[in-house]
């Protein structure tokens, strides 16, 4: 049954809404001071709150100001023998759900109750859905690396013992096709581990720690992991970030993340003998990084979707470029958790160049 608390020093007000609202099925309360009021809220938090404004002592804008503090789903409605336009703007900056001007008849007050429970039901309902959506979530989470991903680690340890020739000799035919089932597997933990690190960071879990960084040892870092990749390809990898620029204010690994997947995205998107270049510089409150490269480019009409999540340019010269589509979509999100942003340029056949835009670090802002 909903509890509504009637808060008023007129007793004519008080009894005629309880009159009113006992009728209709409410269980009802009242206090005749804001100090009693407060505390029948704390003793029996109610569902709804009836509260003049105008009472000696504790007032109704104070009364309002601490229901917010006990149980901000607690609907005020505030009662007034003077509905300006003033106070009415006030008591609803101060968290009321609506007022009543006095003097007001049965129906009136039936009303507007109605509507506050049924406000207050669609918020409890919400909130129980945003809670148990994001208990499936992390149980997802906690399902997709444990079903899925371990086994494939396992599986994937298994076949470099086969292709190592460690348990028997393994002939050219049967080690050309363990070696496709190997990729595709390789390519299933690549998806598996960029859908993990998209949902931890959709989830606030990955950009947690923000530290005064030095770009230019993050890019190096993220060039010298790129390095493999870049040689087999014949690309080469150039820099130019003097360590003399201010620090940005960021976390770490997941910086880390972001120029990993463009500097890869840079070589894979490539061709063979190409180079990518990696500046940085500041301008005003920033430090902007250029991740340039001289690679097959993308055409203007897919450029407005290449961070979307499992996006994928389709042509003849991607087609065989194995992938998720989900890496830029992570770059992005993660430079907007450092307050950043991130954009891009390019020309089809010529190359692309994205900008990652990070705030300085200042003083003031640790
Ligand atoms: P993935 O690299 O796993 O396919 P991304 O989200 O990193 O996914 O990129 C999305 C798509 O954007 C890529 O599939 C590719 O078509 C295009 N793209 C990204 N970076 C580049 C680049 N440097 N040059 C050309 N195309 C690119």
């Amino acid at each position: 049954m909903d509890n509504i608390l009637v808060i008023d020093d007129e007793e004519v007000v008080r009894d005629s809404c309880s009159q009113v609202l006992i009728k209709e099925g409410y269980q009802t309360e009242t206090a005749g001071d804001g100090e009693t009021g407060l505390q029948k809220i704390r003793e029996v938090k109610p569902d709804l709150v009836l509260v003049d404004l105008k009472m000696p002592g504790v007032c109704g804008m104070e009364v309002l100001k601490k229901i917010r503090d006990i149980d901000p789903d607690i609907i005020a409605v505030v009662i007034t023998g003077f509905a300006t336009i003033d106070s009415a703007v006030e008591s609803m900056k101060e968290g009321a759900y609506d007022f009543l001007p006095k003097p007001f008849t049965p129906d009136e007050l039936r009303l507007i109750i109605k509507r506050g429970l049924e406000k207050r039901k669609l918020a409890l309902e919400a909130a129980t859905l945003r809670e148990e959506k994001k208990r499936m979530e992390e149980n997802f989470i906690t399902m997709v690396s444990h079903e899925l991903r371990t086994p494939l680690v396992d599986i994937q340890q298994y076949f470099e013992v086969i292709l190592g020739g460690i348990v028997g000799e393994v002939a050219i035919k049967q080690k050309e096709m363990l070696e496709r089932v190997r990729e595709r597997i390789d390519a299933l933990l690549k998806l598996i581990k960029d859908w993990l690190d998209m949902t931890r960071i959709k989830a606030g879990e990955v950009v947690k720690k923000f530290e005064p960084l030095d770009i230019s040892f993050i890019l190096k870092n993220a060039i010298s992991f790129a390095l493999p990749q870049a040689e087999m390809r014949k690309i080469t990898l150039e820099i130019d970030a003097p360590s003399s620029l201010k620090k940005v204010k960021g976390d770490k690994e997941s910086l880390k993340m972001i120029f990993t997947n463009l500097i890869s995205n840079g070589i894979k998107f490539n061709h063979e003998g190409g180079s990518v270049l990696i500046k940085a510089k500041e301008q005003d409150d920033h430090i902007i990084i250029e991740v340039s490269d001289t690679g097959i480019g993308i055409i203007k009409e897919d450029l407005p979707f290449i961070f979307d999540e499992f996006f994928r340019v389709k042509s003849d010269k991607t087609r065989h470029i194995s992938g998720t589509g989900l890496g830029l979509s992570i770059v992005k999100k993660i430079a907007e958790a450092h307050s950043g942003s991130i954009k891009v340029e390019s020309e089809l056949g010529k190359g692309s160049t994205f900008f990652v835009i990070l705030p300085k670090f200042e003083k003031r802002s640790s």
